[in-house]
């Protein structure tokens, strides 16, 4: 796990002052680095009947995607508003100034199918949290919400109680 945190750089102040920005992209260009990564990820998951992995906007793509073929899954992705061309639902979520909204096309997931969720970072856990409701009004069943960037500190996990969260990194 410390030759992973070695590949994720740390920017200070992005994208505004006082935060600390996880950055994968030179995790990802590390061969390695990316495959170890994705063999964490998913082995919680391996052979737990997962049939769509949702991924949310946008480094959970580049996560879930290959996630998705590891585990003989689907793929969804959860987006900003107006980014999905279909019929969509949407949730709106708090931010710290404002809110923000995600949306999923309404036909992306059958009733009764096996879910799992994947994002890069979970830090206040409010896309996360947003992104489970989703997935319950189009009626999957959530299996687990898989990270690879845990940050302790913001408790995110409190906002998925009741939920199996995992993650690879914790900060
Ligand atoms: P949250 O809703 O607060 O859990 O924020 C999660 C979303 O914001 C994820 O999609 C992350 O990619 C992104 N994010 C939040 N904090 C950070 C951070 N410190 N470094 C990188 N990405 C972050």
């Amino acid at each position: 796990m410390d030759t992973l945190k070695a590949h994720i750089r740390s920017i200070p102040d992005f994208p505004k002052a006082g935060i600390l920005f996880y950055d994968i992209t030179t995790l990802l260009r590390d061969p390695q680095g990316f495959r170890a990564a994705l063999d964490a990820l998913a082995l919680p998951y391996l052979d737990q009947g997962i049939s769509v992995v949702v991924g949310i906007e946008s480094r959970g793509f580049i996560l879930g995607g290959a996630l998705a073929d590891r585990l003989g899954a689907g793929f969804c992705p959860v987006r900003k508003p107006g980014k999905l061309p279909a019929r969509t639902i949407s949730e709106s979520f708090q931010l710290e100034y404002g809110t923000d909204r995600l949306e999923l096309h309404e036909d992306a997931i059958e009733r009764g199918q096996r879910v799992l969720i994947v994002d890069d970072v979970l830090a206040t856990g409010g896309t996360a949290a947003a992104t489970v409701r989703l997935v319950r009004r189009l009626g999957g069943e959530l299996h687990g919400l898989a990270f690879l960037i845990e940050l302790l500190a913001l408790d995110g996990r409190s906002r998925l109680a009741g939920e199996r969260v995992t993650s690879v990194l914790k900060y």
